[in-house]
């Protein structure tokens, strides 16, 4: 999330007057960035991760678990804890930081300051993490528990799902049949960015998730609890008229997507070329990870056929008009768009030779006027193509007092189109004037229940996108079927019902497999595992950036490529992460082989294992997603009716559980491995 302006917002009618203004000055402030920052070369590895969370209030005596609308006063009341605390430690950069979100009863945290490479912060993860939840937990009331629930399993039901109670007859700013205006956040941008994409849109988003059939659910389901003669809002018919489908859980507002809670890790890179690199190797992985991480298998009170979040906040932001999704020809607009703003990524844009043209093989609409001025200011065809893609959204929200700016000094149009096109990896340009360098941030993860899984996968990414680096992995494929992966990623059980697209050979050509026998080595990876050559390297004391590039083709001929069609074959998830044989060498293993270049000593092995066997146990199907659990937690309730139903008691026993299993107080050996439970309790800290 972007800094919070205090201004004043446009309606749509009148922010859309600047979309030109602010695409073409976002772009002149990229390009001061670009002609300042293009050549930086050497930033260390920083990295640091965002976790979300649900402040949850437990109402004892009605057995109800509501969300809880404090967010104002909570923000409020840990910013003065947290500057107390730096005050009193004279120590600001590990002071965690607070942050607010798009709902009302949610918050955000993030390290105090990035971790750096050193095995030490690596395994302070965990216990940073920790440390964050326990200021939250401690500045609540007593009944308030932050929780990280990907999804609120009862938000927009009938009844009483926040406190306090609000109508969703006053949702001025979405219009929704199911959720209040006050489960959005007050400030300004909020409720006007959630207005103004129903406005360009020209109806509500429709957002409709199938329906996990259980015995008794009633065929066809046509829902019961949507208000379908409510006549309110102008859009109130929209259901009726074919919006919400039957068989399917229908949503109708931001706040269902925006309203979810995630895992999201940012990356410094030595320069802007491994930055580029790394976001194209992160592109296949983010819907791989979104498989493993499955936890969002409740909505609005039903139980989804879907284990993730990824699809509903796509359509719970898609401002696109019935013109751009090809539903009426071209004419007021420019683009037809197949994706919404909240997607996928559709374009490679790393500037080096293993990036085939062919692998860019989807739609993906850029404004060639956008592309020329950048192609024409010296930038390469890859990122122009990047940067005129993402410029094809309109800005959403703008504020009067900074439609002019100082483009020498500002991002801040720049970053109106950049922090809108929300995909599964972000490429982060340094802010202006700053010491922070060109980033990549990984957006697909959902949050964990506990963090102890978050910080494995933390862990697991980072060191990951160090092996990735270390020995030139090619991890390209065509992005359709990067697309096609997000789709399945996010079936139900997709662990034990899928498989997904990915490379058969993942090392560029001319590098070996680190974990080739020596015999059959001809040329050596940058960083050999200790023996693979005979002579063994000095270990590193950190994880680093700054990798040897890519080497060049073999004879400079970069056509040495096969048909794109044989680069690439269906695997489980358990042969990505865990490996198939020679050809297949899985994830933990280069991870394991990336460890053996660094100076870890048996203890702090041991502690990242217990990290990369919760990933290793997910893939192989011998620990639970916590979607399943979840979808088995409800499904064997006493008082669940096989009705596809998640009553309010089912739904409180179910946080009741979530709260025991994130204090380390009830055991769940098929979700969290026992090792973890001793020293989960938060009287640790
Ligand atoms: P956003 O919401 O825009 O994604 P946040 O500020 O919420 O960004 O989170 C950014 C993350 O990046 C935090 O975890 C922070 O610790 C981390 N971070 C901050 N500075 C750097 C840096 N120079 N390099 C890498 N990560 C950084
Ligand atoms: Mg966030
Ligand atoms: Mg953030
Ligand atoms: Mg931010
Ligand atoms: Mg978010
Ligand atoms: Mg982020």
């Amino acid at each position: 999330m972007g800094l919070l302006y205090l201004g004043t917002p446009l309606h749509w009618d009148d922010a859309k007057q600047y979309a030109d203004h602010v695409r073409t000055h976002g772009i002149t402030q990229f390009l001061h960035i670009w002609d300042n920052l293009k050549d930086r070369y050497g930033d260390e590895l920083l990295w640091g991760d965002e976790v979300e969370y649900m402040v949850v209030l437990f109402d004892n005596e009605e057995k109800n678990a509501k969300l809880s609308l404090r967010q104002t006063e909570i923000l409020a009341k840990l910013q003065t804890i947290t500057s107390d605390i730096a005050t009193d430690t004279g120590d600001i950069g590990s002071v965690p930081t607070f942050h607010p979100e798009y709902g009302r009863f949610m918050l955000e945290s993030t390290p105090g300051s990035p971790y750096t490479g050193s095995i030490h912060d690596l395994l302070s993860v965990e216990k940073d993490m920790r440390y964050r939840r326990h200021l939250a937990r401690k500045y609540l009331k007593p009944n308030e528990i932050p929780l990280t629930m990907t999804s609120y399993p009862r938000l927009g039901v009938p009844g009483v799902f926040t406190e306090p109670y609000y109508s969703p007859e006053d949702a001025v700013s979405s219009h929704s049949l199911f959720v209040p205006e006050e489960i959005t956040n007050p400030h300004a941008r909020f409720p006007t960015l959630t207005a103004n994409i129903r406005r360009r849109r020209g109806s509500k988003v429709a957002i409709n998730l199938p329906l996990f059939i259980d015995e008794h659910t009633p065929r066809p389901f046509v829902d019961p609890t949507i208000p379908w003669q409510r006549n309110i809002y102008p859009e109130d018919p929209e259901a009726k008229q074919g919006a919400a489908l039957n068989d399917h859980i229908y949503m109708d507002a931001m706040g269902f997507g925006m309203g979810c809670s995630c895992l999201q890790l940012t990356f410094q890179s030595c320069n802007i070329q491994e930055a580029r690199r790394l976001y194209d190797a992160l592109v296949p992985i983010a819907p791989i990870m979104l498989a493993l991480t499955a936890a969002s298998p409740l909505w609005r009170g039903y139980i989804a056929d879907v284990d993730c979040r990824w699809d509903v906040v796509s359509a719970s932001v898609d401002d696109r008009t019935e013109e751009e999704r090809g539903l009426k020809p071209l004419k007021e607009n420019r683009f037809r768009i197949p994706k919404s703003r909240y997607g996928s990524v559709s374009l490679y844009i790393a500037d080096e030779w293993l990036n085939r043209t062919e692998y860019n093989d989807i739609d993906a609409p850029y404004d060639p006027a956008i592309f020329d001025r950048l192609t024409q200011h010296g930038i390469d065809k890859a990122l122009a193509r990047h940067m005129s893609h993402l410029f094809i959204r309109d800005p959403i929200v703008i504020f009067s007092e900074t439609i002019n700016q100082d483009d020498t000094t500002s991002n801040d149009h720049f970053e109106n189109i950049q922090s809108t096109n929300w995909q599964t990896v972000r490429f982060k340009p340094p802010p202006v004037n700053s010491s922070i360098g060109w980033r990549v941030e990984f957006r697909s993860m959902e949050v964990q229940l506990t963090d102890y899984e978050n910080a494995a996968f933390a862990v697991f990414v980072v060191l990951l996108s160090r092996a990735i680096l270390a020995f030139n992995m090619n991890l390209y494929i065509p992005i359709s079927k990067v697309d096609e992966n997000m789709d399945r990623a996010q079936k139900r059980d997709a662990i034990h019902t899928q498989k997904f697209y990915f490379r058969k050979e993942i090392f560029a050509y001319g590098v070996v497999s680190p974990l080739a026998s020596p015999a059959s080595s001809g040329t050596t990876s940058p960083i050999e595992p200790n023996g693979t050559s005979g002579i063994p390297r000095p270990k590193e004391k950190k994880l680093r950036n700054c990798f040897a590039p890519v080497p060049p083709p073999p004879n400079g001929d970069a056509q040495i490529f096969g048909p794109v069609e044989e680069e690439y074959e269906e695997y489980t998830l358990d042969e990505i992460i865990n490996g198939k044989g020679e050809s297949c060498p899985g994830l933990v293993n280069l991870i394991y082989a990336y460890l053996d270049t660094l100076d870890v000593s048996p203890d702090e092995f041991r502690k990242i294992k217990d990290y990369i066997d919760l990933v290793k146990k997910r893939a192989n199907g011998s620990l639970l997603t916590p979607a399943t659990w979840i979808r088995n937690f409800v499904r064997s309730h006493p008082s669940y009716k096989s009705d596809s139903v998640v009553s309010q008691q089912v739904n409180y026993d179910l946080m009741v559980a979530v709260d025991e299993i994130e204090r380390g107080a009830r055991k769940v050996p098929e979700l969290i491995p026992p090792i973890f439970c001793k020293s989960s309790s938060v009287d640790n800290i």
